[in-house]
């Protein structure tokens, strides 16, 4: 676009965002091919200035499990994934998953488990049943963050219950938000390349849908960076939007750049996203995504120094102390799998922002002022 139409284009935008207007698709592709990305993350941070946002910044202190990476699909972007037979691969019991939670416990606080992991053939609706009970019986006061909307689909095919029915048993055992993973791409064009193996995304849709008809919060997210375009983003971002529209159950957006190392893109060359790219996705989801409260800077895919910089394009959370992460290591993310609080909380103030440790339902349990 010329440099004038496209100034143009965003002057009408920003008209838009100051009168409070809804963004559309033709907006959203605005933004995404321009290259003006200050202009695009000052636009995004006055959005969420005038929805309501403050100086708060969230974080979260969590740990992550990974109850098998033994997996059927096999998307093509996936280092995690391992047949049963491959070295390498586990299956944790439920009693293993508790005594690893509690030993962890005693090192960190963490408020929330954050679990997720392949979908095993080899395993029964009862054992992701009996994981959740355990660690809700060991743990009482820790949220569970358990299972992405692909894992429950794939239980129904275990179980041969309905979405509703398994996320319900999940819930009855004390199940309490599910993560935002298995969205990748909607578009099937991108599905069809990237993970041909995975479900129909109306899967996802019904799963969070039923999940938020249950009174169980979600996440939701975008995977950028690979093969998709602009518009096939911008698709992605709008059919998010209208479901909160339908169900205000979403308590974040969480976009995730795609780490090609050890996946079969790395052999054909493949590398990593820019930075200004995962700030210009951070901005215009922002700007799009008017209707869901908060979107986060994923530290440990961006790194905590482009994380604080994303604070000013529109994110107003980095995540969490992330005290164990195997999935994107596997595909090469670099940063530590510890955060620190007290590190977090110096980048957060570096950008002049107001640290919040939260729990997972946004509940603030310590400010930093
Ligand atoms: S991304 Fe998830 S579903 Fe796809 S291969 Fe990896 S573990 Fe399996």
């Amino acid at each position: 676009m010329a440099i004038a139409t496209e100034q143009a284009a965003l002057d009408l935008i920003r008209e838009k965002v100051e009168a409070g207007e809804r963004l559309g698709f033709d907006d959203g592709l605005t933004l995404m091919e321009s290259d003006d990305v200050l202009q695009i993350g000052e636009l995004a941070d006055t959005a969420r200035r005038l929805r309501g946002g403050t100086d708060d910044v969230y974080f979260v202190q969590n740990l992550y499990l990974n109850q098998t990476n033994v997996c059927r699909v096999k998307c093509k972007f996936c280092a995690f994934a391992r047949t049963q037979k491959q070295e390498g691969a586990y299956t944790f019991t439920a009693e293993e998953l508790v005594e690893d939670a509690l030993r962890q416990r005693e090192l960190t606080g963490f408020t929330e488990i954050h679990m997720v992991g392949g979908e095993s053939p080899h395993v029964a609706f009862a054992y992701y049943v009996e994981i959740v009970r355990q660690l809700k019986e060991a743990m009482p006061d820790v949220h569970l963050k358990l299972f992405t909307a692909s894992e429950i689909h794939h239980m129904t095919r275990l179980s041969g219950l309905s979405h509703e029915e398994v996320l319900r048993e999940l819930r009855d055992a004390g199940l309490g938000s599910l993560p935002g993973g298995g969205a990748e791409i909607f578009a099937g064009r991108v599905r069809r390349l990237i993970a041909p193996g995975k479900e129909h995304p109306d899967f996802w849709f019904h799963t969070h849908r039923a999940a938020h008809g249950l009174g169980i919060p979600t996440h939701c997210t975008m995977l950028y960076g690979h093969v998709e375009t602009y518009e096939e983003r911008v698709d992605h971002l709008l059919r998010l939007r209208e479901l909160q529209d339908e169900t205000g159950g979403f308590l974040a957006f969480i976009p995730l750049a795609f780490h090609p190392e050890n996946t079969v893109f790395e052999r054909r060359g493949w590398t990593q996203s820019a930075g200004t790219d995962d700030l210009k996705v951070i901005a215009v989801s922002r700007l799009l995504l008017d209707n869901i409260p908060h979107v986060k800077a994923y530290w440990i895919m961006m790194g905590m120094p482009l994380a604080a910089v994303a604070l000013h394009f529109g994110a107003n959370d980095v995540q969490g102390t992330v005290v164990r992460e195997a999935i994107f290591h596997a595909a090469g993310a670099r940063t530590e799998t510890e955060q620190k609080i007290e590190e977090l909380v110096r980048y957060v103030r570096g950008a002049g922002r107001t640290p919040v440790q939260r729990d997972t339902l946004y509940n603030e349990v310590r400010r930093w002022s």
